[in-house]
């Protein structure tokens, strides 16, 4: 009965050269972080990026999963750039379930950047438009230290010379630091000097509103009888601020951005607001005139002194001199800043170089960047571990003496393969270098001297897990015993995480799982709360938080689709593609009852990894469903037909994806856009008449309401 899978080979249109969909996507990344968004789309849709994340989200094949991640991971970092800029064509659910279930099998720690995914507005608009625009990134200082030109990579020389070319009097350049955090666009009220609208970057007029997590500011001297100021800042948090907060959290963070990122994708991310500073960067009133620098640190600094240097120079020897030691004094005192830099912002002053120059895309062609080099420090090496993971891959972890690496301590790396662990031929005791650009997480650098006294590092003959046989495939070993104890701990964390139980962190999982408390995933409605009690840690608060949690969830409604998908049958998507058309109870009396499915759409070979992944999950989904989710399961199938009976919401200037699924559990049907059927516009503040999406809604009679009124409604319906 077992279909055989079709593989189609699809010819990229008009081109005969070989290049590959994986070379696409990772050449899109390449396009987006250099700001060339369209190239960046283009490329994407040439690779035919939705099908491609549609196949990601309902492979269920682990190996498959695994040969696809490297793409993913370049598909999420690519979009996110397309997205902060207003540019995605992906459908949010797509991008979230590919992102929730990338996140579920990547091994390694993915750094939260990646992944704002805070309230997007689509009518923001920016109205300081000499507040828009990114900067270009300059890797090296003279042209001379430049020995990958053929890799354009570009110099802070030779971006003065082309400034210098269009400058009708002596260069002036203003030399600031580069802040690492979230850079946002502040419209001040001249009356009280509070924020009245906070938006993260983003050229097309959106991005997101982080209004929320600003309130905490006053910016007392920016108070004036005659204008509003618009204020470039970047969000950032200082060391001091990391530690209180790290500590309030119970976690630590790769670095001090991640944290900065963490608050901002948090659903009470407003808690935390009071650990952010905002940088101002630039300032403009709403008159359009520039707030010369030298007063902004009054205006603006809510804290800090802002480090900056600003002079005027015709001797361009002497000029790059200037700047040459401003960025050498500035990466010598980094350490002891008590915030994140990652470079020198250099600026050309000139008014007639900046209208000569202007905006390509989006950046600012009379600004540069300089990026220091990846911060590296020498180690020595500790202790050694090998991890397993959901899929059975082995990842080597290596210990090392403590180190600081921009502002954040590290003692730990991965590895990226066996390989790699293979060739370093590590004792314990060797000198190791680790480096730390920040955006990926601390590198180990390949080389390594051998002076270590300590005995060689071996890798382990058997699962460290459950002691099953190792394999090789390609770079790594995998353990490949079904009833891998690993196996199971990262099924039962990617079902907490997948049905969103809340108070369960992976850490807790673990814990419990060590102590038996924790077996499989039917094992988490059948917990023996008095043996947790007695754990180390584990007060009555901490369980009691656990137990309601795991109360909830098996009340609130969930959808069938959804349980599936936490259960690793499928993607959520085919699941619940599937299930409009069959029930659950169908579908696990029979799984092959879903053949006759074609008609709809769903391909075979989704259907085929549909029928292997129930198949695989059957003993879970029988108990679940008999013993645990008796009244709540909200079936596909129903839902289909009384579509039209949903009240029809619109959301406008906010994402929050929670909200969304609890009111489509209550028979809500809640759309973006398109006003037909819609009985309300749920928006972030109803009274804002200036959204257009607000305007039209009331000018069509259609009640406008608070997220907060909306909650209510929906929670007491
Ligand atoms: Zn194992």
């Amino acid at each position: 009965m077992t279909q055989i899978r079709k593989v189609t080979v699809r010819r990229l249109s008009g081109e005969n050269t070989e290049v590959s969909k994986e070379d696409l996507f990772e050449k899109s990344l390449k396009l987006a972080k250099k700001g060339k968004l369209k190239e960046a789309k283009k490329t994407l849709k040439k690779a035919s990026v939705q099908n491609y994340m549609e196949r990601f989200v309902s492979e269920s094949k682990e190996k498959k999963i695994d040969e696809m991640l490297d793409s993913v991971e370049n598909i999420i970092k690519a979009m996110k750039v397309l997205y902060e800029n207003g540019k995605e064509f992906i459908s949010d659910k797509l991008y979230d379930i590919t992102l929730d279930k990338f996140k579920a099998y990547r091994e390694e720690p993915v750094e939260a950047k990646l992944f704002i995914v805070g309230r997007r507005t689509k009518d923001a608009e920016h109205k300081y438009p000499l507040l828009r625009g990114t900067l270009d990134k300059a890797k090296y200082i003279y042209t001379r230290d430049n020995d990958e030109k053929k890799n354009n990579v570009k110099d802070v020389e030779s971006f003065l010379r082309k400034c210098g070319a269009y400058a009708k009097s002596p260069l002036r350049v203003r030399l600031s630091l580069k802040y690492d955090g979230v850079s946002l666009t502040e419209d001040i009220d001249r009356t009280t000097g509070k924020v009245l609208s906070g938006i993260s970057r983003g050229d097309d007029g959106e991005g997101t509103d982080l209004t929320h997590l600003l309130q905490h500011i006053t910016y007392k001297n920016a108070i004036n009888e005659n204008f509003n100021y618009g204020l470039k800042t970047e969000l950032i948090m200082t060391q001091a601020n990391y530690e209180a907060y790290s500590k309030e959290r119970g976690k630590t963070y790769a670095n001090l951005r991640s944290a900065v990122v963490s608050i901002i994708s948090a659903s009470k991310g407003a808690k935390y607001a009071k650990y952010l500073t905002p940088v101002p960067l630039y300032a403009v009133t709403d008159t359009g005139e520039e707030v010369p620098y030298s007063i902004i640190n009054k205006l603006f600094a809510t804290n800090m002194n802002l480090r900056f240097k600003e002079f005027e120079e015709s001797n361009f020897t002497r000029l790059l001199a200037q700047v040459h030691n401003f960025i050498a004094e500035v990466r010598d005192d980094r350490a002891g800043l008590g915030f994140a830099i990652d470079g020198v912002v250099v600026d050309v002053l000139n008014p007639e170089v900046r209208e000569a120059l202007g905006r390509t895309g989006a950046i600012n062609q009379y600004q540069t960047a300089y990026k220091f080099p990846p911060d590296s420090v020498e180690t020595t090496v500790e202790h050694f571990e090998v991890t397993v993971g959901r899929t059975g891959l082995l990842t080597p972890i290596i210990f090392y003496a403590p180190i600081t690496l921009n502002g954040t301590v590290h003692n730990h790396s991965t590895l990226s393969s066996y390989e790699r662990f293979e060739k370093m031929n590590l004792h314990l005791g060797d000198t190791i270098r680790v480096s730390y650009n920040h955006d990926v997480m601390p590198y180990v650098e390949p080389t390594v001297r051998h002076n270590g006294q300590g005995p060689a590092i071996g890798y382990p003959d058997d699962c460290p897990s459950c002691g099953g046989m190792l394999v090789r495939e390609g770079a790594n070993y995998f353990c490949k015993n079904k009833d891998c104890t690993v196996k199971h701990l990262n099924k039962i964390i990617y079902f907490v995480k997948a049905l969103g139980i809340k108070d369960f962190a992976d850490g807790t999982i673990v814990r419990l799982y060590d102590e038996g408390i924790l077996t499989d995933v039917p094992s988490i409605f059948n917990m023996n709360y008095s043996a947790m009690l007695q754990l180390d840690g584990f007060g009555e608060t901490k369980v009691n938080k656990i137990k309601s949690e795991i109360g909830r969830v098996m009340v609130e409604p969930l959808n069938d689709y959804d349980l599936c998908n936490a259960l690793g049958v499928s993607g959520a998507k085919t699941c619940q593609q599937i299930l409009q058309w069959f029930t659950l109870q169908d579908v696990m009396r029979n799984p092959y009852s879903v053949c006759t499915i074609n008609t709809a759409g769903v391909k075979d070979a989704k259907l085929n990894k549909f029928i292997d992944g129930l198949t695989d999950a059957m003993k879970d989904l029988q108990y679940l469903t008999q013993e645990v989710f008796t009244g709540n399961l909200v079936h596909s199938k129903n839902n289909v037909e009384d579509e039209s009976s949903k009240i029809k919401v619109l959301f406008t200037g906010f994402r929050d994806s929670e909200l969304k699924k609890l009111s489509e559990s209550k028979g809500y049907k809640v759309v973006d856009s398109g006003f037909k059927g819609v009985q309300y516009v749920v928006a972030s503040n109803p009274h804002d008449t200036s959204k257009k999406k607000i305007a039209k809604a009331l000018d069509k009679g259609i009640e406008v309401i608070s997220r907060a009124e909306f909650e209510e409604k929906v929670r007491t319906s």
